[in-house]
């Protein structure tokens, strides 16, 4: 954090989901990031060549010696790093920061062809010649609903990682902790998911405060441990926040389904940005949607939204993480609305309706 750099090393175990074989793989790197590539590789030297490299869109196509046969897999290997030198005019990076990193998996490479990056403007496209294009797929565009709308280059993965950071701050992704030390001066910390989860996570990383709760799931007679992982100093919402989590937890799996983990993570980050965003039992949350608020519980028209909000991102362990719709319009109703409907019934439960 200190220098502002991010370095990955990682694997991705690609499978071939189609029915028939493939000779080319396309990868995208994040070039809106900025990598610096160290290395890319598709399974053993001699596996595959690079047929194409667009450096401008990132766009690489690797053609494979041999076809990947349907249900074969073949594994990605990368190291790329990031970092930022001094702070440019504007648009400075503000997920690698000093204290309080937030990183997505939108930093390391994707699989296929990248429809999010054609031109969306129709006065743009029309200018290229192009025809206008619908935001999103239609409901009975079948080659789209083979994906979700979060990723479109896996279903459900398995997910393990090793994060390290400075000495003096906490590294989290989702999974649960395995196993944590100290080398060289930096701590390290191994997380694995016990359960698929979707292709979407993050790591973060800040001089952290805990504050442990706990919900009692009196249906499934166990109980899972909630923590907030918080900035010191920032403690005056934190009940309000454990209250949202509990009863969010409490609403979803009695009306829904059980909560699919064994734990609630809530972690600040700094308020460059003001949102809270759900990753498998994962919620980073910056500090300027709840954990600096100033609740007035004498006036009515001040909503409690440290509860609400987190009510909100809570519910989203059920909409978009256990029930996701395909690529297609239509498809965040049943994440962004089920997820705040969820939360407006945890709301009326909690403080009755608005009269
Ligand atoms: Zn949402």
């Amino acid at each position: 954090p200190r220098t502002r750099r991010v370095h990955f090393q990682g694997q991705f175990m690609l499978v071939n989901k189609h029915a028939r074989p493939l000779d080319t793989i396309i990868v995208s790197l994040p070039v809106e990031q900025h990598p610096r590539l160290r290395a890319l590789a598709l399974g053993q030297p001699g596996t595959a060549t690079l047929a194409l490299n667009d450096t401008t869109s990132g766009l690489r196509l690797y053609r494979l010696a041999r076809p990947l046969a349907p249900g074969d897999s073949l594994p990605l290997t990368m190291s790329l790093d990031y970092r930022e030198l001094g702070f440019p005019n504007s648009d400075s990076n503000t997920d690698i920061v000093d204290n309080g990193s937030f990183i997505s998996s939108n930093y390391l490479p994707s699989l296929g062809y990248r429809k999010d990056a054609e031109l969306t403007s129709d006065q743009e496209r029309k200018s290229y010649g192009l025809k206008p294009r619908p935001r999103m797929a239609p409901v009975n565009d079948l080659p789209a609903r083979q994906n979700t709308y979060i990723s479109q280059d896996a279903d459900w993965i398995r997910f393990r990682t090793t994060v390290s950071t400075e000495a003096d701050q906490t590294a989290i992704a989702p999974g649960y902790l395995q196993k944590e030390w100290t080398k060289d001066g930096r701590r390290y910390f191994t997380y694995v998911m016990d359960r698929p989860m979707l292709n979407f996570y993050t790591f973060l990383s800040a001089r952290y405060l805990e504050k442990k709760d706990q919900w009692v799931d009196s249906a499934g007679h166990r109980t899972v441990p909630i923590t907030i992982y918080y900035q010191p100093g920032h403690t005056y919402d934190l009940d309000r926040m454990l209250a949202g989590a509990k009863a969010a937890l409490s609403y979803c799996s009695r009306n829904f389904s059980p909560y699919q983990h064994q734990q609630v993570r809530i972690l600040e980050f700094p308020g460059y940005q003001s949102f809270a965003q759900s990753f498998a039992n994962t919620i980073p949350f910056s500090e300027s949607i709840g954990f600096i608020a100033k609740v007035d519980p004498k006036d009515p028209e001040d909503i409690d939204y440290p509860f609400y909000v987190t009510a909100h991102e809570v519910a989203h362990q059920w909409w978009a993480h256990q029930v996701i719709g395909g690529n297609v319009q239509g498809s965040t109703l049943m994440a962004e609305s089920l997820a705040e409907y969820s939360a407006l019934m945890v709301m009326k439960h909690a403080f009755g309706y608005y009269t």
